[in-house]
């Protein structure tokens, strides 16, 4: 045996959940150990939001160099050198990471790496390639994070790819059949379109996007997409099998009752994920878990194990970044002796598809569902003047506001920079305003925010550019 380390905070998983809580954690006059056995940042930083976002944000120089005719500019000879854009991907992956590495020594957060499991409630074996060592903690916070889900009949290899598989490819394929029409297949799919890869869509529900976002909403990115030319989607369509060939793979499908086969040079499956629960030991603590794998955790982030916290996708509610960081920062306050718990009234939710979509709050059948009494009001960036400059110009805003008040519930956007669009919105619902608030609020012209004052103001039944 090795002589047990004692330590206070111990945080398990260095993504947006783990080194957000981490730092706060020190703000707050806690010591801090963190352990992480990959790179410190997580999925977020290493293969999820980041570098999907840089892939995403080249596509589209590429594709609009391609494509900019209508605005009178011809550009010849537009090529990717892909090897450069990788490369590219990582210098801003790994300014992240390093900065994250800099912000914990600057809180004087001791990282360690390795794989921790735990022994009992207060003891963790942390694991090397050549050594173990058993720490001690007062509280702990878990935040391990989640994995894609591998499908039996499409084992990972060189062709079947999971999303980190498609962020690093070496070249541009001709052909990809993407396996789960959700936002991280999409997303991808639409980065290799942009590319120029010829990409298939197979999606089991009746709908791509489904989750979460209106049809009126998706139909907007559907258009796009088809517009393309070099994207098919097939909904209702469940994939069967894969045959690896010499250079590419054989993708059987049943769609609306038809056997229908597939070549492509890579299968991306992006089926969903799964929490990182089941390789920790935590049936050594007698942590309760829900059905599906994840840790239940109270209005404090607490597990039923008092000094036990667990956050990001490894509890309930949505698997993105901004939420592990806020569910760390309330577990971070919590044990540092405050009152904090957490309040999901205004998580948002982006796709970052051609054009981007967004949400927060309650979209109409979510309010209505939940009793309330609302009116939807849109307005489309069609009639805005700067969409229109930028030449992108589909879709629209559309508020969800309270009959009774106007109270701000909900709102969704489709349409240009919708990520950054939703800020606003987000900020809106947190601070209890009405529509009324946002049409009186000036806003700056010509800007996309005019499109929410806009939609405000048909909500109020007063607007200037509709009529
Ligand atoms: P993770 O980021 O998964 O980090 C968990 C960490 O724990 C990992 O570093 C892992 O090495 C470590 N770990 C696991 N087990 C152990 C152990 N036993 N011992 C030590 N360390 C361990 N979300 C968004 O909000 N916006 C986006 O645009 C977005 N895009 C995405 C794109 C893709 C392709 C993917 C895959 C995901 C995307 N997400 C996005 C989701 C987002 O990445 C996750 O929600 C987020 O990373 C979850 O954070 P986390 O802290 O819970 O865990």
């Amino acid at each position: 045996g090795d002589f047990p380390i004692d330590i206070d905070t111990l945080v398990i998983g260095a993504g947006p959940g783990g080194y957000v809580a981490a730092i706060r954690a020190a703000q707050l006059g806690q010591k801090v150990t963190i352990v992480d056995k990959g790179t410190l940042g997580g999925v977020c930083l290493n293969v999820g939001c980041i570098p999907s976002k840089a892939l995403i944000s080249a596509a589209h120089r590429y594709e609009h160099a391609l494509h900019s005719e209508e605005m009178g500019i011809k550009a010849e000879n537009v090529t990717v050198d892909f090897d450069k854009v990788q490369e590219w991907k990582g210098s801003v992956v790994n300014k992240l990471t390093s900065g994250v590495e800099g912000l914990l020594k600057g809180n004087k957060v001791d990282i360690v790496t390795g794989e921790a499991y735990f022994v009992d409630s207060s003891t963790v074996r942390i694991m090397d390639e050549n050594s173990a060592q058993t720490y001690n903690f007062k509280n702990c916070i878990i935040a391990t994070g989640s994995r894609p889900i591998e499908l039996p009949s499409f084992k990972w290899s060189e062709r079947v790819i999971s999303s980190t598989g498609a962020l690093n490819l070496k070249e541009i394929p001709k052909k990809m059949i993407v396996i789960g029409g959700g936002y991280i297949g999409v997303e991808l799919g639409t980065a290799y379109a942009n590319f120029g890869t010829e990409v298939v869509i197979l999606e089991g529900t009746k709908d791509i996007l489904s989750a979460g976002f209106e049809k009126q909403l998706t139909s907007v990115v559907k258009r796009r997409l088809k517009k393309k030319g070099n994207v098919e989607i097939h909904t209702e369509a469940f994939a069967q099998g894969v045959e690896t060939t010499e250079n590419g793979v054989t993708v059987t499908a049943e769609i609306k009752g038809e056997t229908k086969t597939f070549d492509a040079d890579y299968v991306l499956v992006t089926v969903g994920r799964k929490p990182n629960t089941d390789e920790l030991g935590l049936e050594q603590v007698g942590i309760e878990m829900t059905e599906r794998g994840l840790v239940k955790i109270d209005k404090q982030c607490r597990t039923n194990i008092s000094n036990i916290y667990a956050i990001g996708d490894i509890v309930d509610g949505p698997a993105l970044a901004h939420k592990a960081s806020y569910e760390g920062k309330i577990a971070a306050e919590v044990i540092s002796g405050h009152a904090a718990e957490i309040d999901y009234l205004a998580i948002p939710a982006v796709v970052f598809s051609d054009p981007e979509l967004a949400s927060v709050g309650y979209n109409e059948a979510e309010a209505k569902e939940a009793g309330m009494d609302v009116i939807g009001s849109k307005f489309p960036f069609g009639a805005n003047g700067r969409a229109l400059s930028l030449n992108d110009a589909d879709g629209f805003i559309k508020l969800v506001t309270r009959k009774e008040d106007g109270l701000v519930v909900g709102a969704q956007v489709v349409g240009p920079n919708a990520s950054d669009v939703i800020a606003e919105l987000g900020l809106a619902i947190e601070a209890g305003m009405t529509a009324e608030d946002i049409a009186m609020t000036i806003h700056a012209h010509p800007t996309l925010g005019e499109v929410t004052m806009e939609a405000a103001e048909v909500a109020i039944g007063a607007p200037i550019h509709i009529v």
